[in-house]
């Protein structure tokens, strides 16, 4: 195994110094001062992140657990929700909510396909409306990037509340919780946000609020009012995963002094520069080819390649860690994750290394090519 590692995954992903400075800082207690300055101006960054007023609850779960609070705050048993499901992540909001006894009408895309507002808007006029629709903006799985806005704009005029899964996108593109009229926006923190895995956190506006209060299904740890009341008072009601606060509170405050528009720029940059390389060295893309597409370049495994082997030489012989296929696309496609802390030295290392390892596993690639047409991308952009 080498000893110089890259990770080159859309989650988690490369932490900053500062951050894991910050994190290796001695313990301080949860209820002391101390804590609550980096607690209170964490809170504060997330809203200026998320473009919200509203409030942005933190937990200490990875962003399948703030997905579950959304779930258990918003559906009661038997109730009818929409789900638009468009890959692995989609799949799984279908499946969770039927754990919790709703009655999930999904709207299904095949994995790659990008969902369509309109679709959202026929199906709820179908079933006579329903109080929650679940879309994911970011689909790791494919790297397709959803209109959330115009998803957003469907829901409000249908009356229904919206959440958005944001687990890979949040920090990377735009999402605009306020000015698009967003109900509940969800993440994680090992992704954009530049911080180990461990902490949900879920935005939730006013209107949602006021539904979760209707809903009858048992929670504890998830109850939003709960985590609500306390941070109103910059407190948790349980105790919070320390570090990981004063960690992301130091990644926050890098984001924001990047400047968000300017973070947005750089992911499309990146992600222009991703997709030029595997074009120039003759592979074909899985993930649209279209500038928002800006979180994770997904590529077809060349002819008589299984990805997953790709991915073992690239880790084992080369240190370079990128993500395989989920579900159907296992063995078929392959991810190079480019949010958070990301320039273009990591897009062309990682094409470098893609372009060796695929050679050594026998695959006709144009050699020399893809770093070149990556840095034009980049610069031209
Ligand atoms: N949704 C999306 C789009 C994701 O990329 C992920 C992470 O892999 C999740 C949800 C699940 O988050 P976690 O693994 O933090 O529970």
């Amino acid at each position: 195994m080498p000893e110089k590692r890259y990770l080159m995954t859309p989650g988690p992903t490369p932490v900053p110094p500062q951050v894991l400075a910050a994190m290796a800082e001695p313990m301080i207690h949860h209820r002391a001062a101390d804590f609550r300055k980096h607690y209170g101006e964490c809170l504060a960054r997330l809203k200026q992140v998320a473009r919200t007023e509203s409030d942005v609850l933190l937990f200490t779960a990875s962003g399948t657990g703030a997905f579950e609070s959304a779930v258990v705050n918003l559906c009661a048993p038997g109730e009818r929700v929409v789900a638009i499901t468009a890959g692995s992540f989609g799949d799984r909001w279908v499946k969770l909510a039927q754990a919790f006894g709703a009655d999930v009408v999904p709207i299904r895309y095949a994995w790659g396909e990008t969902p369509n507002p309109d679709d959202l808007r026929a199906k709820l006029a179908e079933i006579g409306g329903a109080p929650v629709a679940f879309v994911v903006q970011s689909e790791t799985s494919t790297g397709v990037v959803s209109d959330v806005e115009a998803f957003a704009k469907v829901a409000r005029a249908a009356g229904t509340t919206l959440v958005v899964d944001a687990v890979s996108s949040l920090g990377a593109v735009p999402l605009e919780m306020d000015a698009w009229g967003v109900d509940v926006v969800v993440s994680g923190s090992q992704k954009a946000l530049m911080t180990p895995p461990g902490l949900g956190l879920v935005a939730v506006s006013r209107n949602a609020f006021e539904h979760a209060a209707r809903v009858k299904q048992p929670r504890f740890y998830w109850d939003w009012e709960k985590t609500r009341a306390a941070q109103a008072k910059v407190d948790a009601p349980f105790t919070p995963a320390v570090s990981l606060v004063i960690g992301m509170n130091v990644a926050l405050g890098l984001i924001l002094e990047e400047g968000l528009e300017n973070a947005f720029a750089r992911h499309v940059k990146l992600g222009r520069a991703c997709r030029a390389g595997i074009k120039a060295m003759g592979l074909e893309l899985f993930s649209p080819d279209e500038d928002r597409s800006a979180v994770v370049t997904a590529v077809k495994s060349p002819a008589g390649i299984d990805s997953g082997e790709l991915v073992k030489v690239l880790r084992d012989r080369y240190g370079v860690t990128i993500a395989g296929g989920q579900g159907d696309l296992k063995g078929k496609i392959f991810r190079v994750g480019h949010i958070g802390w990301f320039d273009l030295f990591d897009i062309t290392t990682a094409l470098t290394a893609i372009e060796i390892a695929l050679v050594e596993l026998g695959a006709d690639v144009v050699r020399g090519a893809a770093v070149g047409a990556a840095v034009t991308a980049f610069q031209a952009a």
